[in-house]
């Protein structure tokens, strides 16, 4: 086996001899030097365990490096049935707790809201429902990192609480329950609480871990608790951002305002936007030139967990899109103008799938439609010929298919007609004793309209009735091929039985359906497994041969039973 000096590993590892010294003493491997050879086998042990040290030093490096960062506030977002309280919980919360606005600042409705307490900021999502948590979860983004989930004590768990917390479960955050409305007479917190039981959440106060939290969004009772536990369960949560990172956050909410133009509001997930920096949306470019925060506030710059509203974006980004800080104008240009181009490319791809789903869809409807139609474009010369021809027509109308005259006039075909068919399913022209200009020939053949040109009545309707064919579902018939009588019957040894045969008149083939007949009567009805003369496996049999066949899922044919084969084939009809 290939043996390795310690310093040629050591070297290998990118290592001094001594450091990896101290690890063979640590792993108990005996050497005399770093000149002194390892085995295969001990060298491979000792490199993973190098690269397991190294693992595990990065591990520690990056925690240490992450534990070392600020605290950032957590992300809020209330859910629950209609009528159970987000609103007036948010709007208690607002009024109540947004911090003081400065002279002059109007508190306003971003997208977000900062809820100051003695403990720490909690930032709530504004948008009650949970519209904007899914729209911007659907973009692949995750903004809240805790979801309150209220159910009024006086309703209990309904419909709504159950999707929202099937919400809260798929963006895999903690959940706090908040039982509202306890202020009401009829609330039953203990019955809400069985029902929490009943969904797998066993509350605190029954010995399980399931957060909840009486309350009134009303009268504001217990609302303290509320924030509370939320700074609590963030504090589990260890949540924390590098302000000095590289800029990054979600867009919440945005709208275009007639005078300020786009606005959007933006939550800072790591670094710090300034204002004055660039700033892209997916294909939207910006550069800020205010931020104002919901407590209508002018910052000029906006930490992680900070919602921040934008002006400055030169399109409106949609919620849920994500934000990245681009060092210049230039750079900001360059990358929308290319995603611009990428989604062009990708929706005339979506449009241009969706269109080919749709031209299937209706052929499907056309053949499950329980009528036919041939649309179609009448020219003749005289208005005899004309009335003739629509008599005829009227006689070739079955119940399956309809003859819809579209337009029936003299003269020869024009463009418009041409444009008619072309735009219509199933249209085609006839023209009788006039023929069209050689500019509309060349239109018809351009958009692949049929248009026909008849001499002689009969040829026009003999087409039509050709025409009319075309469109009804061919009538299919049972043919028969041949007989066969059963004349023996062998057992295979794998198991299954073959039927020895003599072709009595036609013949059998192997793709043949095959009726099983006795005294007359069909026994059975399926399709040929094998058919063999003597070990050879052949395509046919014809009469006066013996052959052997066997059936596909089928064996209980006895001797004297007859084996007629049949096809099947397309007729048309009269
Ligand atoms: P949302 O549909 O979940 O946003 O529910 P709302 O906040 O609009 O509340 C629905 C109704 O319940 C309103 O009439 C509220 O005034 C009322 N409501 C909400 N919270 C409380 C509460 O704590 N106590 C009482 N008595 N009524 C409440």
């Amino acid at each position: 086996m290939a043996k390795v000096r310690i310093y040629q590993l050591a070297r290998e590892l990118g290592m001094d001899s001594k450091e990896l010294l101290e690890v063979l003493d640590e792993m108990g491997v005996a050497y005399k030097s770093h000149a002194s050879t390892l085995d295969e086998e001990t060298a491979e042990t000792v490199r993973e365990l190098v690269y397991e040290q190294r693992e595990e030093a990065r591990k520690r490096a990056e925690e240490e490096r992450r534990k070392a960062l600020p605290k950032r506030p957590p992300v809020v977002v209330i859910m629950g049935h209609v009528d159970h309280g987000k609103t007036t919980l948010l709007d208690y919360l607002r009024k109540s707790r947004v911090a003081e606005r400065e002279a002059g600042g109007i508190t306003q409705h971003i997208g977000a809201f900062e809820v100051e307490t003695p403990q720490g900021t909690v930032v709530f999502i504004d948008t009650p429902g949970h519209e904007a948590f899914t729209t911007i979860r659907e973009r692949g983004a995750k903004v809240a990192d805790i979801a309150v989930i209220i159910v009024a004590a006086d309703d209990g768990i309904m419909p709504q609480t159950k999707e929202a917390i099937a919400h809260a479960k798929a963006a895999g955050i903690p959940m706090i329950f908040a039982i509202n409305k306890i202020d009401l007479p009829t609330a039953d917190v203990d019955r809400v609480m069985q029902q929490l039981m009943q969904e797998g959440f066993v509350p605190e106060a029954y010995g399980g871990d399931a957060i909840v939290v009486p309350i009134s969004a009303k009268t504001g009772q217990g609302v303290d608790d509320l924030l509370e536990m939320i700074l609590l369960v963030a504090e589990m949560e260890d949540l924390r951002a590098d302000p000095e990172a590289e800029p990054r956050g979600v867009i919440l909410e945005s709208r275009m305002d007639k005078k300020m133009g786009p606005l959007a509001t933006l939550l800072v997930q790591q670094g710090t936007f300034r204002v004055g920096d660039y700033l892209l949306a997916d294909d939207v470019w910006g550069k800020i030139r205010a931020m104002i925060d919901s407590a209508g506030r002018q910052v000029k710059e906006a930490r992680p967990g900070k919602p921040v509203q934008v002006l400055g974006f030169r399109e409106v980004p949609p919620a849920g899109t994500e934000v990245e800080w681009v060092p210049d104008e230039a750079a900001a240009k360059e990358i929308a103008a290319e995603r611009k181009e990428e989604r062009r490319e990708q929706e005339l791809k979506a449009r241009q799938a969706a269109r080919a789903r749709n031209l299937a869809d209706l052929l499907r409807q056309m053949q499950a439609a329980e009528q036919k139609e041939v649309n179609l474009i009448l020219r003749a010369d005289t208005q005899g010929s004309l009335e003739a021809i629509k008599g005829i027509i009227a006689k070739l109308q079955t119940d399956e298919v309809r003859i819809n005259l579209l337009h029936a006039d003299l003269g020869a075909p024009t463009e418009g007609d041409i444009l008619l068919a072309s735009t219509t399913e199933n249209a085609v022209i006839f023209a009788f004793g006039v023929n069209p200009p050689g500019s509309v020939k060349k239109k018809a053949e351009q958009k692949g309209v049929i248009l026909k040109t008849f001499r002689v009545i009969y040829d026009l309707t003999d087409e039509l009735k050709k025409l009319v064919e075309m469109q009804l579902e061919p009538e299919y018939q049972e043919r028969v091929l041949g007989h066969a009588e059963v004349r023996a019957v062998f057992k295979l040894p794998k198991g299954g039985r073959v039927a020895g045969c003599y072709v009595t008149d036609g013949k059998i083939v192997r793709s043949a359906e095959v009726r099983v007949l006795r005294g007359g009567e069909e026994v059975w009805r399926g399709r040929i497994e094998s058919l063999k003369r003597f070990k050879e496996d052949v395509r046919e049999v014809a009469a006066g041969y013996e052959c052997g066949i066997k059936l596909a899922g089928f064996d209980g044919f006895e001797e004297g039973d007859v084996f007629e084969a049949l096809e099947v084939v397309e007729v048309a009809r009269a």
